[in-house]
């Protein structure tokens, strides 16, 4: 199966191999078609399956140039909303579409001026609900809505600006609704936002034989030792780090660096703007690890990472799915490893009933204990707002910090 059997428009088609890409996934050339044809189409397949070009493709072949704002992507995070308007402004490089990205925790203004030039909006539900309430985001013409990882838009309770925003969108739109994930609060609620929608499912498994999933036993107080030993012992190319809150994030990447391994952190409470610097770094080798919550790491699209590790085991099952799919993408081999403790075996045990995976016991022997301090001692510029007031205010100006200025301004504070 070719583009080119897709019947897709020149322009587009280009910009697609452009891009490189050669052939269509298996999620897009099942759904493209049915997108063309008009239809409500709800589709699910894996993390890294290429469900962005999926309803990206034949968006940008039917929106038009200079006709006002045509078509809106829903996403859960600041993070997806730019990479999924990246991806369709290269889509739409020969078209010169304008895409305009609208989330929380920066100046409306940009953003108001963007959107009366823009043909696509691509937003996190609250947003693009304050512009629509403010009349700054006019829906009078969307013919296509996209409402992209919908689980976990449900997961972090968007459910009523979703609803929101779907009542507000002319009736005779167009809705896709994809997800790696279908959990039934997810069922429930898809039908009320779609009509007569064709569900396309392809196969949710990740790749086995790529992607070798893996559990170590371990206490409690030995978890960080754990950790550290077993990045010695793998020597990752890239890893990611998942903890389950952003406090745990903060103090693992802290203190993994108080063990000279370089991390960065990602989590929801860090500004906007240190967020994309971290992955920044991370993309440009910076860090080698990158310690992150499901919700910042959710959907990113970071290819070599090499290692997950599982700090905690998530208590929404379908969140492991979407953590190890970080791995083994685009061909490459990839190791999952969870650390479990007492305290993680309902969740992991949850995930075993639920999902057909071979987990295999990982057989660590004995391993050096290394310092682990609760909590974070040192500021960290990338690690966004941890122990309240004192590590924002110097993020917040800007500073790079070492231990050097940090210690004389913890005298005046
Ligand atoms: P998903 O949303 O299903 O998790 P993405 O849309 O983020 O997946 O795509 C994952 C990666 O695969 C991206 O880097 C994307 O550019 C790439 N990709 C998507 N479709 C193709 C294709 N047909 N050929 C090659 N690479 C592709
Ligand atoms: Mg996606």
């Amino acid at each position: 199966m070719k583009f080119e059997d897709l019947n897709i428009d020149s322009n587009v088609l280009g910009a697609i191999y452009d891009m490189g890409y050669e052939k269509p996934t298996k999620i897009q050339y099942e759904t493209i078609p049915l997108i063309k044809q008009g239809h409500d189409v709800i589709g699910q397949s894996e993390t890294g399956s290429g469900k962005t070009a999926a309803f990206g493709i034949p968006m940008i072949e039917r929106v038009d140039k200079g006709r006002g704002l045509q078509a809106m992507v829903l996403a859960p995070t600041r993070e997806l909303a730019l990479q999924i308007a990246g991806e369709l402004k290269k889509f739409s490089k020969r078209k010169g579409l304008f895409v305009q990205t609208v989330y929380g925790g920066v100046a409306m203004g940009p953003q108001v001026s963007g959107l009366r030039k823009a043909e696509i909006v691509v937003g996190t539900p609250g947003r693009v609900m304050d512009h629509m309430r403010r009349g700054t985001l006019r829906t009078d013409i969307i013919r296509i809505f996209v409402l992209d990882e919908a689980d976990k838009m449900i997961n972090m309770g968007f459910v009523e600006d979703i609803e929101f925003v779907a009542r507000s969108l002319p009736k005779d739109r167009q809705t896709l609704l994809f997800s790696a994930t279908m959990p039934s609060a997810l069922m429930r609620i898809r039908d009320r936002f779609t009509r007569d929608a064709k569900k396309i499912r392809t196969a949710n498994k990740v790749q086995d034989n790529m992607l070798k999933q893996y559990y170590c036993d371990v206490d409690r107080a030995k978890k960080f030792s754990l950790l550290v030993h077993l990045i010695d012992k793998e020597n990752p190319e890239l890893g990611i780090i998942f903890c389950n809150s952003r406090r745990d994030v903060d103090s693992i990447s802290s203190n993994l660096k108080s063990n000279n391994i370089n991390a960065g952190s990602l989590h929801g409470g860090m500004t906007q703007a240190r967020r994309e610097k971290v992955m920044d770094m991370f993309h440009n080798g910076r860090f080698r690890f990158l310690v992150a919550t499901d919700v910042a790491a959710r959907g990113l699209d970071i290819n070599d990472v090499s290692h997950i590790f599982n700090y905690s085991i998530p208590k929404y099952s379908e969140e492991y799915t979407n953590r190890i799919g970080r791995t083994a993408r685009a061909g490459k081999t990839g190791k999952a490893i969870s650390l479990l403790c007492r305290d993680d075996h309902p969740s992991f045990s949850r995930i075993i009933r639920l999902f057909d995976y071979e987990i295999e016991k990982m057989h660590v022997g004995q391993f050096r204990r290394v310092p682990f301090r609760r909590g974070v001692r040192r500021p960290d510029m990338y690690s966004g707002r941890f122990g309240g007031r004192r590590g924002r205010r110097f993020g917040d100006r800007g500073r790079v910090m070492n231990r050097t200025n940090y210690r004389r301004s913890r005298r005046y504070s």
